[in-house]
């Protein structure tokens, strides 16, 4: 059982992150902000998808123009959705010269290595808090290594450079990032924003590197936490990058709300990054988005591939079912299907699970039976057991998780 640490409670919009509250999928858009139909639709399929506060670049006037009206297509739709503006250089200027977007948007997202430079570093810092705190918006303080705030990291490197046992380049670059993230931090507070208006993100591409750094972040302070391994890179290395870093790091209790930062392969969808959301916190038990289908790897004893047409078709099926299973059935996400390939381990498993099929393997008798609760309760045969298995599902949810 994963025990979360205890955060402030922030809340963005329509969502609360860190408290008690469950853990909070988000995304990020890669259209060009300006372009309004573009960026809603794209919107609308992650948050269908799952996301539960969507990020947008706004990187120049147009972007921070486009915000009011994103929003106000949004309304008309009923879909409150938190939007959040992820600033880079120049978001003082943008928040200060259209405060419409100020105000639409439900949390500002600012890199303190990225804010400004010299002098104008702290000065632009302060005038977006200012205006954080004018319209009584939250921040996420997000340092990413690619961008770590150079004067600090070389300051750290030459202090590093006297001490009698230095420390690696590798440590002193994760202290360089814990420290910019929290300075930054108890700058914004001196400034008048309170804790709970603060969300914090520190993030890096290296799996270690990322655990260190949060454990530093969570064990120094008690702001909500943005999690999440950036620039995780695509398809399969991205994936299990991300599932590695986040799951190690929510089983220590650390983070509030998650982002796979993965490249999504040409012509793939954007949403592939909230699936991956759900189903790490779903498969570490955190959280359940849609029930869940254990099913086996098949090998020798398996008679043919009926047993992966028939796992792919019950994920499709329940897919499909979800939308409309959700309002209507409480409690649904947490069920339990398991879809077994043998004798060996399929009427065990299917014993385990809530509703399970044990398909026949090579030599078996071609009965497939059917479990509910641990007990055997129909035996499906013949080319219609994936129809009567999805009949039994839908009259088992039903009975179940009806009112
Ligand atoms: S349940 Fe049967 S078919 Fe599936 S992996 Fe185990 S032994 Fe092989």
């Amino acid at each position: 059982m994963l025990t979360r640490r205890e955060t402030h409670c922030v809340r963005i919009g329509s969502v609360s992150v860190g408290g008690h509250s469950p853990i909070v999928v988000q995304s990020m858009t890669d259209t060009n902000t300006s372009d309004v139909d573009r960026t809603v639709e794209q919107i609308i399929q992650l948050y269908e998808a799952g996301s539960e506060m969507v990020r947008v670049t706004v990187n120049d006037i147009k972007a921070a123009e486009a915000i009011p009206e994103i929003q106000n297509r949004l309304k008309v739709k009923h879909m409150e959705i938190p939007l959040i503006g992820c600033f880079h250089y120049n978001g003082h200027t943008l928040l200060t010269n259209v405060p419409e977007c100020a105000i639409a948007l439900a949390k500002y997202r600012i890199n303190p290595g990225n804010v400004g430079f010299g002098q104008k570093r702290d000065s632009n810092f302060e005038q977006i808090i200012e205006i954080a705190l004018r319209y009584d918006k939250p921040v996420r303080i997000g340092v990413n290594w690619g961008s770590l705030d150079q004067e600090l990291a070389e300051k750290m490197m030459n202090d590093n450079a006297k001490r009698a046992n230095p420390l690696s380049a590798e440590e002193v670059m994760c202290e360089t990032i814990v420290q910019s993230t929290l300075i930054s931090a108890a700058k914004a507070e001196d400034l008048g924003m309170s804790p709970n208006k603060i969300i914090l993100s520190a993030k890096v591409s290296r799996i270690q590197d990322l655990i260190q750094i949060y454990q530093k972040l969570s064990d120094r302070s008690s702001y909500a936490l943005h999690l999440g391994l950036t620039e995780a890179g695509m398809g399969m290395e991205g994936i299990v990058a991300t599932t590695g870093a986040l799951s190690i790091i929510l089983q220590e209790g650390i983070g509030d709300t998650i982002r796979a930062s993965i490249t999504p392969k040409p012509g793939a969808p954007r949403t592939d990054e909230v699936e991956l959301c759900k189903q790490v916190l779903q498969s570490l038990g955190v959280r359940n988005f849609k029930p869940s289908v254990t099913s086996c790897p098949g090998c020798g004893r398996t008679s043919s591939d009926y047993f992966r047409r028939l796992t792919d078709d019950i994920q499709s099926f329940i897919a499909e079912q979800m939308p409309k299973w959700q309002g209507r059935y409480k409690g649904v996400e947490n069920m339990k299907i398991a879809v077994m390939g043998c004798i060996v381990n399929g009427p065990g498993e299917s014993k385990h699970a809530d509703i399970g099929i044990s398909l026949p393997g090579s030599g078996e008798k071609p009965i497939a039976p059917v479990f509910i609760g641990g007990e055997k309760r129909y035996t499906l045969r013949g080319d219609t057991i994936a129809q009567h298995f999805k009949e039994i599902l839908i009259k088992y949810v039903e009975e179940r998780y009806g009112s």
